[in-house]
C-alpha cells in the first residue's frame, strides 16, 4: 500500500493484512494512520526518512518560526490533539530509492524519485499498467507546493518534465480521484507547470510597481487567492521565498538589508 493517510476508506485496506507501507513523503496528510499498519515493514526515501525526525517537516511548516510570529509549538499541538501519533517517534523501517523495483506479485512498482514537493518525494511507475502515481505533483485546482526548506522550485518544475517525458498511459495523483489518461496528460501537467511561471510574473510585477518586503508580498496573496488560516499564510511566504531565490539567481532582482526587494 502506497500511503496512510486514506480517511475513512482506510478500513477496506484492512492495516493489519498489509505487509509493505510505502510513503511517497513524510507530510502528515500522506502518513497519518502509519501507526494502524502493525504488521507492515514501513518504507519511504532515505531523505524523507530523515524529514520524519522533525514534526515541523512532517507537519509542512519546516520555516514557520523564520516567517510566522505565532508560536510553532502551539500549532504542532493542535496537530498533535488531531492525532496524538503526530508528536510521537515515527518508525521507518527502511528506505527505497531511484532505481528500485518493488515486486507485489501480480504487478512490479518502479521507484522515481522526483524532488521539488520534498527533498526526498517519491513517485511510482507500474510498468505492466502504464500507470504512474505521482503523489503530491497533485494536480489540484490550488496548483503545485513546494513550501519545503530544502528544495529550490526548479526541482519541482523538472519532476513535472520527467513525468510529460515518461509518457505514462494514464496518472492518478495524491488528491484527485481523476485517473488521468494518456491524450490529457502533456496539456494538463504543462497548465500545472504554468502556474508556476505566472506566479514568478506576477511577484516580478509587484516588484517592478515598487520595492516591496516578503511580508508585503505575501498580504497580496499572489500565490493563494485566500488565506484563511495562517498556516496558508506561512505556505505563501514559504513559497514567495522559492520565487524570490529563483528570480534573483535569474538577475531579475535584488534585495536590501532591511529585507525588501527590488526588481531590476
Ligand atoms: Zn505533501
Amino acid at each position: 500500500m502506497i500511503d496512510s493517510g486514506a480517511g475513512k476508506i482506510l478500513e477496506e485496506a484492512r492495516p493489519p493484512s498489509v505487509d509493505v507501507m510505502i510513503n511517497s513523503h513524510c507530510h502528515i496528510d500522506h502518513v497519518w494512520d502509519n501507526s494502524l499498519f502493525v504488521n507492515a515493514r514501513i518504507v519511504t526515501h532515505p531523505l524523507e526518512k530523515e524529514n520524519f525526525k522533525d514534526h515541523a517537516k512532517i507537519g509542512s511548516i519546516e520555516n514557520w518560526k523564520k516567517y510566522i510570529p505565532e508560536d510553532l509549538d502551539q500549532i504542532l499541538a493542535l496537530m498533535g490533539a488531531a492525532n496524538p501519533a503526530f508528536l510521537g517517534r515515527w518508525c521507518i523501517d527502511g528506505t527505497i530509492d531511484e532505481g528500485d523495483v518493488i515486486d507485489a506479485g501480480r504487478t512490479k512498482i518502479q521507484v522515481l524519485h522526483m524532488p521539488g514537493h520534498t527533498t526526498g518525494h517519491l513517485t511510482f511507475f507500474f510498468p505492466d499498467e502504464g500507470l504512474l502515481f505521482c503523489g503530491d505533483i497533485c494536480l489540484t485546482k490550488v496548483g503545485p507546493w513546494y513550501g519545503d526548506g530544502a528544495t529550490p522550485v526548479v526541482a519541482f518544475i523538472a519532476s513535472i518534465d520527467r513525468i510529460l517525458a515518461l509518457k505514462p498511459d494514464r496518472v492518478v495523483s495524491g488528491h484527485n480521484k481523476e485517473v488521468l489518461s494518456a491524450p490529457f496528460i502533456p496539456g494538463v501537467f504543462a497548465e500545472y507547470r504554468e502556474r508556476i511561471y505566472q506566479r514568478d510574473d506576477r511577484i516580478l510585477a509587484a516588484l517592478q510597481e515598487s520595492p516591496t518586503t516578503l511580508d508585503e508580498l505575501a498580504a497580496r496573496k499572489l500565490i493563494y487567492p485566500a488565506h484563511p488560516s495562517i498556516l496558508v499564510v506561512y505556505w505563501e511566504k514559504a513559497m514567495i521565498v522559492k520565487h524570490l531565490d529563483r528570480l534573483m539567481t535569474q538577475g531579475a532582482i535584488t534585495g536590501d538589508e532591511q529585507g525588501r526587494f527590488f526588481a531590476l
